[in-house]
């Protein structure tokens, strides 16, 4: 049944006269065409937005001239954020969207003028897509919540507000980054049988692997977003680290939740992969568990249940600098999708704006840690090593409980489904730097 949703800019056929792009296995294919801010050797100014196009990053605002309707839209790209296309409307981003995927079309033209706006994306700087005006960090994976909530809490692991909240903390804006040194926090943490903290580096730094939603358009302070419109704000996706020390984290969260724990560092992948490249991998929300009480009206809505989650199986891998010496491959620490959340992306935003918060173009949701069932699924060490009673064997001998300096966690995102070319998200990578003191 063709699905009304879809457009040209999906066709499994559709190739593009960039080569790259039509290689088995590459993240961005024509059916992606994600967004990013990025800066060529050859540009010796500001930082501008681009689309990625297999291995070469396109400079959508030099080609503006070419894309007919999209052309003021594609203008906004010359901005070092992404925030003033973000700020356009959902079929604004489909046109543009659209336009870039029909220069790109092999066949098409135009080549002889768009090839010289082409860069390689190897040899590029990239830049924080947008500057959010807030971060949302949620709680979204009830395995994650429930996994997490026994080693913090044995007797009481999922709190009675769990399958009525969709639970989140503000979190730090500041501190959001692509870079990839991660500096290792100090901070209070007080040792098992012991009455009083000391001050010191962390020694259970964790990461946690999570789905980023950039959100688009603006909504009116007091007035909510309801979850059928929901949709109309989300702008995009991509990868999420939310970096956790958990003995910070552990001495602090009691009573108002994490703060210093996790505000010293965000990491996210450069390319924000658009709501509409992910439409052919939409599907329903997993089915709460029978006995599980059902959403309050708001968070309530058919069509949100029969679409509202998208498939994206993350996977994350861990290299030491010694297994990086020994040329030892990363390992894999776990793989998940984020169709099993208990929570839509739709619910987060009807949540979020139910009390009349207002959002804002650039705002970054992170969707909480996202784990699965089994226990090759966890999207973080606490998990994984049971907060670090069953230390990790890795290649080479080493073990590990939680990161190490030199420590390299890297997230990736692919989606994958019959009867489509598969998508992906470029990576999210962050090494762990040694504590400046302490
Ligand atoms: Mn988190």
């Amino acid at each position: 049944m063709p699905n009304p949703d879809l457009d040209a800019s999906h066709d499994v056929s559709r190739r593009s006269w960039v080569t790259g792009a039509n290689h088995v296995g590459t993240d961005f294919p024509i059916q992606n065409l994600p967004f990013g801010i990025f800066r060529a050797p050859a540009h010796a100014g500001a930082p501008r937005g681009g689309v990625a196009i297999g291995d070469c990053i396109l400079d959508v605002s030099a080609v503006a001239s070419l894309l007919g309707e999209a052309q003021s839209i594609a203008h906004l790209l010359a901005a070092p954020t992404l925030q003033p296309l973000m700020s356009q409307s959902p079929s604004a981003w489909t046109a543009l969207r659209l336009s870039l995927s029909n220069v790109l079309a092999a066949g098409r033209g135009e080549q002889g003028q768009v090839e010289r706006h082409l860069h390689p994306i190897a040899t590029a700087e990239m830049f924080l897509p947008a500057r959010p005006g807030g971060f949302v960090d949620f709680f979204a994976s009830i395995q994650h919540a429930t996994n997490a909530g026994r080693i913090f809490r044995p007797d009481a692991p999922l709190l009675p507000n769990y399958k009525y909240v969709p639970i989140g903390y503000n979190g730090r804006v500041s501190t959001i980054s692509v870079s990839r040194g991660v500096r290792r926090p100090c901070g209070q943490t007080r040792a098992a049988g012991q009455d009083t903290p000391l001050f010191g580096p962390s020694r259970r730094l964790d990461f946690e692997t999570e789905l980023g939603v950039f959100l688009g358009g603006h909504s009116v302070q007091g007035t909510p977003v309801s979850l059928a419109q929901a949709w109309d704000h989300v702008f995009g996706f991509c990868l999420l680290n939310d970096w956790s020390a958990r003995d910070i984290q552990a001495w602090e969260y009691q009573p108002l939740g994490p703060f210093l724990g996790k505000s010293f560092s965000t990491t996210v992948s450069p390319w924000v992969v658009t709501a509409d490249a992910l439409r052919p991998f939409r599907t329903s929300v997993r089915l709460r568990p029978a006995g599980d009480p059902m959403p309050l009206a708001y968070l309530a809505d058919k069509e949100d249940q029969a679409n509202g989650a998208v498939d994206i199986m993350l996977e994350t891998k861990l290299a030491t600098a010694r297994m990086r010496r020994e040329e030892n491959r990363p390992i894999l620490l776990g793989r998940a999708s984020t169709r099993e959340l208990y929570w839509s992306v739709g619910q987060l935003v009807a949540h979020h704006t139910s009390n009349g918060c207002s959002i804002e173009a650039g705002d970054l949701y992170g969707s909480g840690t996202v784990s699965g069932d089994d226990k090759n699924s966890l999207g973080s060490l606490l998990e994984i090593t049971r907060a670090g009673e069953a230390a990790l064997e890795l290649p080479g001998g080493e073990w590990r409980t939680f990161l190490e300096d030199g420590d390299e966690v890297t997230i990736t995102g692919r989606c994958v489904r019959d009867g489509f070319v598969p998508i992906g998200f470029g990576c999210c990578a962050g090494r762990i730097l040694p504590a400046l003191a302490g």
